[in-house]
């Protein structure tokens, strides 16, 4: 019975030790399934936990940008508007002016040497009585000059000849009258038209050149149209005509009693203190104290180193300051 009993009870605790190992194991690889799919879990959610980093890191860098290209278009905007504000300032007659200057400092004329000085005689005024001698002594000179014509004068058939000796033809005014001209651009613009085509149909020159009766500068047109000189001064170049006015003055208009030497006088002391003159002389009948005056004008620029010119539209300045 003894022997019995403990067979048994071996065999008992052998199957009980048995199960044990089973469930024990059971539990071991329930634990390892559980502790791997935990892992996984882990590493899925510390993944999106760098992807998280990662976008949140990119959005801060995109915001630097923002604000980087914020600063930049302001900046510019302000710019811009600050430019808009020069350019409004800005007057277009000063700006054709400014580019005139910038083209005429690359110009040769604006490098002269001493040996170079240029002298444009002008005789405003005529043709007159006058015209043939003044073109006898141009042409004893050897000397080139511009004549600004009024195309109600009696004198137009001596046009062809100053064409023809070289010399340039201007324009001053079809009927030298500030109250017909300066009271609108419309009127001013019909009588240079006018001058224009008397000039053409006589001389067969289409001249480009001007001067304004009474210069640029001349106040009495204010009496006729506010602010006239100031518009005529830019329209004329923007329609391709070339205007002057002087930097030296004869005197010869100033009265009848105004002689040859004071003449002669006014010209050389001016002509003196530049290295490019434009001379405003006039070719009058009444004026036989100017034709007496031109070989010593002549003789005393040359002295100076003058050559004498004829003006054309590729000219540029003797411009004086508008007033009107
Ligand atoms: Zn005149």
């Amino acid at each position: 019975m003894n022997k019995i009993n403990k067979k048994t009870v071996f065999k008992v605790m052998v199957a009980l030790i048995l199960v044990a190992i089973i469930c024990l194991t059971g539990c071991a690889v329930g634990l390892a399934v559980q502790n791997y799919k935990l892992q996984k879990r882990v590493a899925s959610v510390s993944a999106n936990v760098d992807d998280v980093n990662a976008l949140n890191a990119e959005n801060e860098a995109l915001k630097t940008e923002n604000a980087d290209l914020k600063q930049k278009l302001e900046a510019s905007q302000k710019e811009l508007a600050d430019k808009q504000k020069l350019l409004e300032s800005v007057d277009p007659q000063k700006l054709i002016l400014a580019e005139k200057v910038l083209a005429s400092q690359n110009s040769p004329q604006s490098t002269e040497t001493p040996n170079s000085k240029v002298c444009y005689l002008t005789f405003d005024d005529g043709p007159s009585d006058r015209t043939l001698e003044i073109l006898d002594i141009l042409d004893e000179y050897e000397a080139k000059a511009t004549f600004f014509v009024i195309g109600s004068n009696s004198k137009l058939e001596y046009l062809p000849k100053i064409a023809e000796k070289g010399h340039t033809i201007g324009l001053h005014s079809n009927t030298h009258r500030y109250d017909l001209i300066y009271k609108s651009t419309d009127a001013f613009f019909e009588d240079l038209n006018a001058l224009s085509d008397k000039v053409y149909d006589i001389a067969g020159v289409r001249s480009k050149v001007i001067r304004f009766p009474g210069g640029s500068s001349n106040g009495t047109s204010k009496k006729y149209s506010k602010g006239i000189m100031t518009r005529l001064t830019s329209q004329v170049q923007i329609n391709g005509y070339a205007y002057f006015d002087w930097n030296v003055d004869s005197g010869d208009a100033e009265n009848n009693n105004v002689t040859a030497d004071i003449i002669t006088n006014n010209v050389l002391t001016q002509a003196a203190k530049k290295n490019s003159i434009c001379v405003l002389m006039h070719d009058l009948g009444n004026k036989k104290a100017t034709v007496e005056a031109l070989p010593e004008i002549l003789k005393g620029l040359k002295a100076m180193g003058y050559r004498f010119e004829a003006l054309d539209e590729t000219v540029y300045g003797y411009h004086h300051a508008v007033t009107n």
